[in-house]
């Protein structure tokens, strides 16, 4: 079991696949910490994927058995992204799941980044 709860990191994963360029991705941005790309089924004008270039399963994972350097570099270039595709302003929200009850479908760490519209509260039914 890794760090997270999840099952051991899984090579044959999407994100695995698409950091080895075994499929394609609609690159946004990349460099030795980070690849960003847009999702494939986008819930807003904006949805892109960024992710670490390691092997991790999820954010407690990434957080408790990266390097210092690595998590730097990642959440460097987070804001890269968001920077480079002018969205501040307008605003941004960013959106990690972790485990089960998350709902996480991918078993590689990512940050989703969304924006392009006003998003309304964070949590459906929720305020
Ligand atoms: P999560 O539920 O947080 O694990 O999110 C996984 C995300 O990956 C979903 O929003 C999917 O639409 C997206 N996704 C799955 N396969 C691909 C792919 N081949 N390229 C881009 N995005 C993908």
């Amino acid at each position: 079991m890794a760090v997270s709860g999840l099952p051991p990191y899984d090579e044959a994963n999407i994100f695995a696949r698409i950091l080895r360029g075994d499929i394609p991705c609609r690159k946004v941005y990349e460099d030795t910490w980070a690849l960003a790309f847009h999702d494939i089924a986008p819930q807003a004008p904006v949805h892109v994927l960024v992710i670490p270039k390691g092997p991790y399963c999820s954010f407690a994972d990434f957080s408790a058995e990266a390097s210092s350097e690595e998590i730097a570099g990642f959440i460097r270039a987070v804001g890269t992204v968001a920077r480079q595709l002018g969205l501040e302003p307008p605003g941004y929200r960013l959106l990690a799941n972790m485990g089960t009850e998350s709902g996480q479908e991918v078993p590689h760490f990512h940050i989703h980044l969304f924006a392009g519209r006003p998003l309304g509260r964070m949590l459906p039914g929720v305020g």
